[in-house]
């Protein structure tokens, strides 16, 4: 995938899931940001998408 790709596809990801989520708006009130963020990264298969594209990012960057 190329850099512009991945890029789309990581912000239609974060438009259809991320923006209106309300289990981060919830997690925010209850853990902070840094709580809400690693329940993203940990525990929800949308975060672990986009981990997995920030990744491809960074390998196309260090190219
Ligand atoms: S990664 Fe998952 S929990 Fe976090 S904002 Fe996106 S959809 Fe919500």
């Amino acid at each position: 995938m190329d850099k512009v790709s991945v890029m789309k596809e990581i912000d239609e990801i974060t438009d259809t899931y991320c923006t209106d989520c309300l289990i981060i708006r919830d997690l925010r009130q209850k853990r902070g940001k840094p709580g809400a963020h690693k329940f993203c990264i940990e525990s929800c298969t949308v975060g672990e998408q986009l981990q997995f594209l920030g990744q491809e990012l960074m390998k196309i960057y260090e190219k």
